[in-house]
């Protein structure tokens, strides 16, 4: 195997960005790429499965893992709490895999801190405009939960400055296109490559 350990990819944006059909995409189109499935006190919303879209739990289990250290960031988002296991992503980079985190700007800046070479990607909306009539399109959603989300966009907007990459998501192919074109990129660092496995290969022969 040419690569020993997994990269960690945070990708963040205001709600109606588009990120959760990006994301969706991508594990198609990259299908060896892993998830983190998060933990959130958030009730599912029709469709969503316990396990696969989020581990949903109550507030009191979620408190108790904060105490316990499980989590290696955790945040309040939109009133619900969000959080990332410490060992589900652990576990998945020491197998070697990559491993995509969709979680909020708050999150980004906690993974940064404990894995400085994280790589941040910000999704954009194409406009203003353009996100409150994604949001307002959006049925699963209340008035009221709509109206916080907008307010709440330009100050995860602002974060954008603490990122690696920006990503507009205007013409969706291309924006996708644009995130797989980062994950290969990153894949492919000298830093990635498992220096025995060269030497095994080619330098060996030399000696
Ligand atoms: P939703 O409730 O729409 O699924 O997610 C709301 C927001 O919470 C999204 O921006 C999503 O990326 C973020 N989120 C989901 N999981 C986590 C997590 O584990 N940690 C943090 N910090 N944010 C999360």
């Amino acid at each position: 195997m040419r690569q020993k350990k997994g990269s960690l990819f945070v990708i963040s944006a205001p709600s109606g960005a588009g990120k959760t059909t990006l994301c969706q995409k991508l594990r198609e189109v990259i299908p060896d790429i892993k998830f983190s499935v998060s933990y959130t006190t958030r009730k599912p919303r029709p469709g969503e499965i316990d396990g696969i879209h989020y581990t949903f739990v109550d507030e009191d289990e979620f408190r108790a893992m904060i105490a316990d250290g499980e989590f290696v960031e955790w945040a309040q988002v939109h009133g619900n709490f969000y959080g990332t296991s410490k060992k589900r992503i652990e576990d998945m980079i020491n197998e070697g895999f990559d491993v995509v985190l969709d979680i909020d700007v708050q999150g980004g800046r906690q993974i940064r801190e404990h894995f400085p070479d994280s790589v941040l990607i910000f999704v954009l909306p194409p406009s203003m405009d353009e996100l409150r009539k994604r949001l307002t399109g959006r049925m699963s959603d209340a008035e009221d939960v709509i109206k916080k989300r907008l307010k709440n966009a330009i100050d995860e907007i602002k974060e954008y400055k603490n990122y690696d990459y920006v990503i507009i998501n205007d013409v969706f192919d291309d924006a996708l296109e644009e995130i797989v074109a980062i994950i290969i990129a990153e894949r492919v660092r000298t830093s990635k490559i498992d220096k025995n496995w060269v030497k095994e290969n080619f330098i060996k022969e030399e000696e």
